[in-house]
């Protein structure tokens, strides 16, 4: 619980993606590694519930193709992606 899921807090992006809930629940979708990188900007989610399709645009906005995005606007799928990226870049970083 510790580390993660306070850094994306600190972003601010992941307050408006996902409730505390939907963090630890696209928390586990990574670490089970649910999230497949399709291309540039566009990732597979493996849900519990069907495969959806997650983009995410330059500004590092991400919109998903399940129900509960649609409607909400928000869902443990794109958070997925959020924390997926995040990482990325955290582990991708060069030494500063
Ligand atoms: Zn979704």
């Amino acid at each position: 619980m510790d580390g993660f899921p306070k850094r994306l807090y600190h972003t601010g992006l992941i307050i408006d993606l996902a409730s505390e809930r939907m963090l630890e629940k696209a928390r586990k979708l990574v670490e089970s590694n649910r999230v497949e990188h399709l291309a540039e900007g566009t990732y597979n989610v493996i849900g519990d519930h069907g495969t959806y399709t997650v983009v995410q645009n330059y500004a590092g906005k991400v919109s998903c193709s399940c129900p509960g995005f649609l409607s909400k606007g928000k869902c443990s799928h794109a958070a997925a992606v959020v924390i997926l990226t995040s990482f990325k870049h955290k582990k991708r970083g060069n030494p500063v």
